[in-house]
């Protein structure tokens, strides 16, 4: 029997997240449906992939934690086998704010949240993926966002400076491992309706600015899950270090 190939898609309970573990499953892989607090959402969707015959696990872990996260990648070698996919999607987003109005506390929280959180998944991956272990290679797709070329201004700068550091990494992880059967792209969504926008404080932000748009509309978390499967697929086999914007021209 031919082993399934293995995707593991951190805060996958909802939003862009669930949207790409959907459509993961659609292609055959083996998902793993990581969440934070939201068990809820994240075993409906793992009813609905076990309901169109999908293979799926669901396993609760802080990726900001290191034994959550180390937690997260031994449960997968249990129950799924070796990860062959990591897609880096958990985020969180604080209300609108000027820098000069932002504590410590909530820096601290955004940059472990957005940015340790990366690293430590990463740092599991290779270490399963890469040649020099003695892996069989693999993919991985970081999250980071438009706000990392815009700064967002007066609306939350730690948040965009997080995703900045992503494309650093996502640079400098794609030329570490790229001898080593590895690629790491990233995808940089720009307004698309989730819930993120309502932890920010303005749930209808993507009305507000939808007119800025190119596109003139906001995106959906399923056309962001097709280039995140896009890069993970030997589609873009000769691509790695790069970052696909998909913000509908802005
Ligand atoms: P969302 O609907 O708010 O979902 C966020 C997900 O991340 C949830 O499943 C949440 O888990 C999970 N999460 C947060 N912190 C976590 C942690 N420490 N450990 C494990 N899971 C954690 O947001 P989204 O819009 O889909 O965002 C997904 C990614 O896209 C984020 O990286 C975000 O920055 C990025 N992004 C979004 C937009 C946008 O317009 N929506 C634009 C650009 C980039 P629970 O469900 O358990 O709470």
């Amino acid at each position: 029997m031919i082993k399934p190939k293995v995707a593991i898609i951190t805060g996958a309970g909802r939003g862009i997240g669930a949207a790409t573990a959907k459509l993961f499953s659609s292609h055959g892989y083996a998902v793993c449906i990581n969440y934070k607090s939201d068990e809820n959402s994240a075993n409906k969707l793992a009813k609905s992939i076990r309901a169109e015959g999908g293979l799926c696990i669901t396993v609760q872990a802080d990726v900001s934690c290191e034994s959550d996260v180390e937690r997260l990648f031994s449960t997968v070698d249990k129950a799924l086998g070796t990860v062959t996919v990591l897609v880096n999607n958990a985020g969180i987003l604080k209300k609108q704010s000027r820098l000069e109005d932002m504590t410590a506390e909530r820096i601290n929280s955004i940059l472990t949240n957005n940015v340790t959180s990366y690293f430590l998944c990463c740092r599991e991956a290779v270490k399963r993926m890469s040649t020099r272990h003695d892996g069989l290679g693999g993919v991985i797709v970081n999250v980071s966002s438009g706000a990392a070329r815009s700064g967002s201004p007066n609306e939350y700068i730690d948040y965009a400076a997080s995703k900045g550091a992503i494309d650093t990494l996502t640079k400098g992880l794609s030329l570490e491992v790229a001898a080593e059967g590895i690629r790491v792209n990233c995808v940089r969504p720009g307004l698309i309706y989730t819930d993120m926008h309502a932890d920010g404080g303005e749930p209808e932000r993507i009305e507000r600015l939808k007119e800025i748009i190119p596109l003139q509309r906001g995106g959906q978390p399923e056309e962001v899950a097709e280039a995140i499967y896009w890069l993970a697929s030997e589609k873009s086999s000769f691509s790695t270090g790069n970052y696909l914007d998909l913000a509908g021209g802005l």
